[in-house]
């Protein structure tokens, strides 16, 4: 494991300070004002997340860590259905946005709704990505990339960690007109 993503991410998911630009006032202000509109920010203690989540979840979502491509368990997922946020349950992408990237993680070309997310630039482990994160409860969801040449609408991959997520698969019978395998 990664000694460097450990201590650098602890702090930032700990105390989510990183980000000046985000503005920690700004977002206290539009949960006192706006609370109804931003459906609610969850906002919990290391130790109450670790009761809820088990040590990956964790590591993952609350320490930014990242799983191993192709262990997860959604990387090669086609069931149709709304991937929520596996810390607060939060609405975050759909299967209609989820593409085959082969990178080993599931990928999205966008979120299920702008707001949804969050961003953060991410300057740590000598590279200059983008981090994204839970909209509603900052639990760390994975990266965003842009311009690799995915034929996909945005161009643009949301690479997710299948333990940020729970799918939730859609209700009514899913008639397949014709499988990609084939
Ligand atoms: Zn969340």
């Amino acid at each position: 494991m990664n000694i460097f993503e450990n201590s650098i991410f602890r702090n930032r998911a700990t105390h989510a300070v990183a980000d000046p630009a985000a503005g920690q006032d700004t977002a206290r202000e539009e949960s006192a004002t706006e609370a109804s509109d931003r459906a609610g920010t969850v906002r919990k203690s290391d130790a109450e997340w670790r009761q809820e989540l088990t040590p990956e979840e964790f590591y993952v979502l609350r320490q930014a860590g990242t799983e191993r491509p192709f262990t997860g368990e959604y990387w090669d997922t086609h069931t149709a259905g709304v991937y929520q946020c596996r810390a607060c349950g939060a609405e975050l992408f759909t299967s209609n946005e989820k593409f085959d990237s082969h990178c080993g993680w599931p990928s999205f070309w966008a979120p299920l709704a702008e707001g949804k997310v969050r961003y953060i630039h991410d300057r740590t482990l000598g590279m200059d990505r983008v981090e994204v994160r839970c909209g509603t409860c900052d639990s760390h969801l994975g990266h965003v990339f842009e311009g690799e040449g995915y034929g996909t609408p945005t161009d643009q991959r949301y690479c997710i960690n299948s333990v940020s997520l729970k799918l939730v698969p859609r209700e009514e019978p899913q008639v397949s007109g014709g499988s990609p395998e084939a």
